[in-house]
């Protein structure tokens, strides 16, 4: 599985480990229901931090598309 490193966007800028194929995973359940046309690479992943309560990674549509 392919993982990469993104970091957060709180102060303390932490280094979270995403795991690409589970985070589509998630964003393609929660879409089913919402669009009959689900697109398979979507605008942006928004996760919370794993280091931190405040900050978010943000996986952009580029570098979900660099790293399928
Ligand atoms: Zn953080």
């Amino acid at each position: 599985m392919k993982k990469i490193k993104i970091r957060c966007n709180g102060h303390g800028r932490h280094v979270n480990e995403i795991d690409l194929d589970t985070a589509l995973k998630r964003i393609r359940v929660l879409r089913s229901e919402a669009s009959p046309f689900p697109d398979p690479i979507p605008d942006r992943i928004v996760l919370p931090c794993h280091e931190c309560a405040e900050g978010r990674v943000i996986l952009t549509r580029n570098i979900i598309k660099e790293n399928m």
